[in-house]
């Protein structure tokens, strides 16, 4: 009895593996020709100044469109990763971004832009040249550009990404730390990634008003004493925004201020602020 739950449990196992093996091949080969054919696409969301309310920054974040179905990035962003499509996808991402924020950019307002970068295209040797000749071409002040890395980074090999992020620093791109406080990264190792930014994860904003709070408070006097500058994402009710502004966190990102916008919308949303 017991040893026939044990095999039915293991045929299971590999039957789920199985199928998720096949889902990640198909995708995979559909992702080789996913921007060709325009199934890629950006969508923003605004990242906002606490004591203002105006807009600090906008995340671009990618969104595909396959055969009538939206796919996470979440599901393939690792598969990019795995087989070896990330810096394609990559470097097209921070062009389209670019792209869309300098036609925003109308009126003398000149739009922050923030842009997830997979440690894999961080590691690549060519990464800051292709980002360098890329902004030149497109005539975008680097300033106005910053990058987002997840804390995974911490596990790769550190003299490589000190240099690469040093380089973009010299540009006056700014790095902000992802996810902060899921993964392996202590805030001594971000120091000597002499990162700007750090991103407190939604997981601490979730319970703020509750047992997440000491976290963020002492998130945020550290960082302080550092120089980072802090962003709360995942900020979804109003009692998270006022105990986020009590804990002094200076930006503020989630659903309760926008979901991540289409290019259109975030156009109207723009247009609405400033009128
Ligand atoms: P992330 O960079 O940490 O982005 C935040 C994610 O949380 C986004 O999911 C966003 O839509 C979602 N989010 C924002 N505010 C709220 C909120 O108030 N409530 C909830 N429930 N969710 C919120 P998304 O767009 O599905 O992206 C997931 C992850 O995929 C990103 O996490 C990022 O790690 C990765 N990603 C997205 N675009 C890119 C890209 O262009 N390149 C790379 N390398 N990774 C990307
Ligand atoms: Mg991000
Ligand atoms: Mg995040
Ligand atoms: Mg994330």
């Amino acid at each position: 009895q017991q040893k026939r739950i044990e095999k039915g449990q293991v045929g299971h196992f590999s039957e789920s593996l199985r199928l998720q093996n096949i889902r990640d091949h198909l995708l995979s080969d559909r992702l080789l020709t996913a921007i060709e054919k325009s199934e890629m696409r950006l969508v923003f969301q605004p990242i906002i100044k606490s004591k203002t309310g105006s807009i600090a920054c906008i995340e671009a974040l990618l969104r595909w469109h396959l055969d009538g179905e939206e796919v996470s990035p979440i599901e393939f962003i690792p598969i990019a990763e795995q087989y070896g499509m990330i810096k394609n996808i990559g470097l097209w991402v921070v062009e389209k971004a670019c792209q869309q924020i300098i036609t925003l950019s109308q009126n003398g307002r000149a739009l922050t832009v923030s842009i997830n970068v997979s440690v894999i295209q961080l590691q690549d040797r060519e990464f800051v040249t292709h980002i360098k000749t890329l902004l030149t071409r497109l005539k975008f002040e680097p300033s106005l550009l910053h990058i987002e890395i997840t804390e995974s980074v911490f596990a790769a090999d550190k003299t490589v990404l000190m240099k690469q992020i040093k380089a973009l620093q010299e540009m006056s791109i700014k790095i902000s730390i992802d996810d902060f406080g899921t993964g392996y990264s202590s805030l001594a190792s971000m120091q000597d990634l002499g990162v700007d930014i750090v991103k407190i994860d939604k997981s601490f904003i979730d319970n703020v008003n509750g047992s997440g709070s000491n976290i963020v408070h002492a998130v945020m006097q550290i960082s302080q004493s550092m120089g980072y500058q802090v962003v709360a994402e995942g900020v979804e009710s109003l009692e998270q925004v006022e105990k986020l502004n009590e804990i002094g966190v200076h930006f503020l990102q989630g659903y309760y201020f926008s979901k991540p916008l289409e290019v259109d919308q975030l156009t109207d949303y723009l247009n609405d602020r400033l009128n």
